[in-house]
């Protein structure tokens, strides 16, 4: 009898992600098979996301493309909070599920595919099942958050803050590296709260005392050999012990800052963690003590309220910062969310005018800070390579978020090779260069 065959759908942010793999991976263990469409699966699995609107139609119209093929769909993640909404849209779905619930979605798999063969775990990779490249790979090391920002219902989705023990993080970082991962992109609600909820217990499971605090989770993370990237860290004052790892190339001089505005005023309708910090004076500070710092962040639009004279903090926040990437997002109200009972919302004509200039002035900011590399050397962790070349990053790019180096004509070498180049040119968000040493 051949084993059921599971079609999987993974949307959503990078926390998503870590989850699609986990019950990707189990069911791997359990000897499922996997389907690249719809049609040739016996049921689909949907990991939705429901942060914004827009993520949130995305999820609807998968499900509803999933049923349409297949018939026989889970639906999992982010909008599986929100169940009554699910069964009045779609009666038919087989089973729905909240966020990080990988038993939830593993017994409703069982129920109408039951697996054929017992759990066979040597079958599975090292690593686990992993949707990024085989080089690099999200490491999720908290679930939930403590904050109460207004535009935001991820802590009602996800709840309070669970942070995973340190042997726990450090052992899947270990399988990780030993399946080939070159790069670990650290990933939870809030990194920066990292071990609160554990009260300053040490863990004393691996026979050394671990003490669940990021700065000691970023450097046991860092003697593992391989680039360590840290995302959604907040500017709390403990951040700077983290920049005096990146100064001692213990993890990379990266930091992923989600500022979301530059207006104190803003700051606290959102009730944004850390808004009460002087965040120029600190973003200052950092690229004192680490020159290289290549610093990201987003930021919010139209939040209501949200006056001219807020708007031109904002923008002078950026010229003042030069912050090396930036997302930028209209607002748009969630359902759920408190903010959507604040005065004042801004008009989306308005909104969408801000949100074009910030991207202008971004532009200027960002081909500068590029140009500022050329004729310089980096070390280069190479994603893809093609006939036309190869493309990477080095410690100042994220993959998918931020720009990329392109080596046109360098095809003698592989996908997760660290290879040394010199920038030759950029454009506003790219770079490129030449080969130095393979
Ligand atoms: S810090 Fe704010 S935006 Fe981020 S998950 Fe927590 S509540 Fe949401």
């Amino acid at each position: 009898m051949n084993a059921p065959t599971v079609g999987f759908v993974s949307l959503g942010c990078a926390k998503a992600t870590v989850d699609s793999e986990r019950i990707l991976t189990q069911l791997k263990a359990e000897g499922y098979g996997f389907s690249a469409n719809y049609e040739h699966a016996d049921l689909v699995v949907v990991n939705t996301c429901g942060f914004i609107e827009s993520a949130v139609d995305e999820s609807l119209d998968v499900i509803s493309q999933a049923l349409g093929a297949n018939g026989r769909v889970i639906v999992t993640g982010c909008l599986g909070v929100k169940a009554d909404l699910l069964k009045k849209k779609f009666p038919n779905l087989l089973a729905i599920t909240g966020p990080q619930d990988c038993d939830a979605v593993m017994a409703a798999v069982h129920a109408e595919a039951p697996p054929v063969h017992e759990p066979f775990y040597h079958l599975l990779p090292p690593g686990g099942v992993k949707l990024t490249p085989r080089h690099y790979a999200y490491l999720k090391i908290a679930e939930g958050c403590n904050h109460k920002c207004t535009f935001c219902i991820i802590p009602t989705m996800r709840g309070r803050l669970v942070s995973q023990a340190p042997s726990n993080v450090l052992g899947e970082a270990k399988n990780l590296v030993d399946a080939g991962v070159r790069e670990l992109l650290v990933v939870s609600q809030d990194t920066s709260a990292y071990g609160v909820d554990r009260r300053g217990r040490a863990d004393l499971t691996t026979g050394q005392a671990l003490r669940p605090h990021i700065t000691d989770l970023a450097q046991a993370l860092g003697e593992l050999g391989v680039w360590i990237r840290l995302h959604y860290v907040y500017p709390y004052p403990h951040v700077d012990e983290l920049v005096e790892l990146m100064t001692s190339d213990i993890i990379l001089p990266y930091l992923d800052v989600p500022f979301q505005h530059a207006s104190p005023r803003i700051l606290r309708l959102m009730k944004r963690p850390a808004s009460g910090e002087d965040n120029l004076a600190r973003v200052r500070a950092w690229r004192e003590r680490c020159p290289s710092l290549a610093i990201r962040s987003t930021f919010i639009v139209g939040f209501p309220g949200e006056t001219d004279i807020d708007f031109q903090e904002l923008l002078n926040f950026l010229r003042q910062a030069q912050l090396d990437r930036v997302g930028c997002f209209i607002y748009s109200p969630v359902t759920g969310a408190r903010a959507n009972d604040l005065p004042e919302p801004v008009d989306s004509g308005l909104a969408q005018a801000r949100f074009d200039e910030l991207m202008a002035v971004q532009a200027e900011i960002s081909h500068t800070r590029l140009r500022q590399r050329v004729g310089r050397e980096y070390k280069v962790l190479i994603d893809e390579v093609t006939e036309a070349g190869a493309v990477g990053r080095s410690a100042s790019e994220s993959p998918d978020v931020d720009g990329v180096i392109h080596l046109p004509g360098i095809t003698e070498i592989q996908a997760g090779d660290f290879v040394k180049v010199k920038i030759t040119a950029c454009d506003t968000h790219d770079l490129t260069a030449s080969l130095v040493e393979a």
